[in-house]
């Protein structure tokens, strides 16, 4: 690292050279989250179809603004979009937004709500903007991802102004704690806890929506992938009645980053935030992504979504998340059978786990990062420290299970 510390070079260097650099001095820099072992926060790895497709991406060096810019890259959007929406059994008609990731899905979709609601209102935000617009309230749950208050303070909805309803020992928001509300609200529910895995009851919250004009956001940043599973229904029931859904391709789909996906139930809220015209009447016959997607120029990541869906098919991805979930299970069976303690009912891919008192448990998390078999990294779960892992790699083999197991109980022993 202290090699990247010189000057602006004054003339050029060889292709060749370059890439000699940055593979002798980047590669041992980086983490190994393409392999089966890493753990770490919720980090998927790269299908090898995937990651091709990338690299033919960039060398065709599309830019996807518009049908006309790149009409190769407009068709395989159009198409992984619908391809989407079919494997997790969400609304044909919902129209969709390729973005950089979770957080930028949760802002495309919470935008569209939150101008659909009031220009129901009476208010036009589009032209308008804020200020002095009726009030809002945004509803999320008290373990809601902390990028979620990131993305409303960008929307000018205010990361303080929202109310919490309290959630759960899981981690679950409360269906019986939902605030008092009587006009146009955004709630906001998660499918998959970044810790504990856990789904809001999704069913109860939308019922509760529909008696108030409340728009329900369902932010699945790895969890809507559940969808995809019939072994997994019993979480996932209710979410395909939200009005807007956010998740990740570069997480649990196993694409490259950077890949999120905004899908918008009513095709004209998301138009109507997003046009880069501020029409939401669509100027050409084709689908231009500017108008549905906060970005103008970007890259074709269409074509790593694309590539995911068409390399696992159906029942493909189905396995993919389902032996996630497996293995997390095995992970979780296999420590406690050593002495640890789960913190979580493992019913998706994250296990959150602790060793002792808080300092044990980080000096085992130290201690497993040391070693170097896998990689695990820490969180803090209803108030104590624990070790989170989150099975999402499609490299992940049932052998890296077993391997990690007894690394991770190697290290309990060591401390
Ligand atoms: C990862 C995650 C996010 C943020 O996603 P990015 O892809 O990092 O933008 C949001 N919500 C949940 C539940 C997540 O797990």
């Amino acid at each position: 690292m202290r090699a990247l510390d010189g000057p602006l070079p004054g003339g050029p260097s060889e292709a060749g050279d370059v890439l000699a650099f940055l593979d002798g001095y980047g590669s041992p820099a980086t983490v190994a989250s393409a392999g089966g072992r890493y753990f770490g926060f919720v980090t998927g790895g790269a299908l090898p179809a995937t990651l091709a497709a990338q690299y033919l991406a960039a060398a065709w060096d599309q830019n996807s603004f518009s049908f006309v810019s790149s009409p190769a890259v407009a068709c395989f959007e159009a198409t992984a979009l619908r391809w989407v929406k079919e494997a997790l059994g969400l609304p044909a008609a919902a129209e969709g937004a390729l973005v950089t990731g979770a957080t930028m899905a949760n802002f495309t979709c919470l935008a569209a709500a939150r101008n659909h609601l009031l220009v129901r209102a009476g208010w036009d935000v589009d032209r308008q903007g804020l200020f002095g617009a009726p009030d809002l309230p945004v509803v999320v749950g008290g373990e809601a991802h902390a990028s979620l208050f990131k993305t409303l303070s960008l929307l000018g909805l205010g990361r303080e102004r929202v109310l919490r309803a309290e959630a759960d020992d899981q981690g679950r928001l409360r269906a019986d704690r939902l605030p008092r509300i009587d006009g146009p609200a955004i709630v906001c529910i998660q499918a998959g806890n970044v810790n504990s895995g856990a789904f809001d009851p999704a069913e109860e919250v939308v019922a509760w929506a529909r008696q108030r004009e409340t728009w329900v956001h369902v932010d699945g940043a790895f969890g809507l992938w559940a969808l995809a599973s019939d072994e997994l229904a019993p979480l996932a029931r209710g979410f395909s009645g939200a009005d807007s859904w956010a998740t990740d391709a570069h997480k649990w789909l196993n694409v490259p980053y950077d890949s999120g996906i905004a899908l918008v139930r009513d095709p004209e809220a998301l138009a109507r935030a997003m046009s880069i015209s501020g029409s939401y009447l669509l100027a050409s016959e084709h689908r231009d992504a500017m108008n549905v997607t906060p970005d103008s120029s970007r890259r074709a990541r269409a074509l790593e979504v694309w590539a995911a869906l068409k390399a696992l098919g159906r029942s493909g991805l189905t396995e993919m998340v389902e032996r996630s979930c497996r293995q997390a299970r095995r992970i979780a069976e296999g420590l406690q059978a050593g002495g640890a303690e789960i913190l979580n009912e493992v019913v998706l891919n994250q296990v959150v786990a602790c060793f002792g008192d808080d300092s044990r448990t980080q000096l085992v998390i130290a201690a497993v990062q040391n070693d170097g078999t896998c990689w695990c990294g820490g969180t803090v779960w209803k108030g104590r420290a624990a070790m989170r892992i989150s099975v999402s790699s499609w490299a992940t083999s049932d052998d890296d299970i077993a391997r990690s197991i007894a690394a991770i109980l190697r290290a309990r022993e060591s401390i």
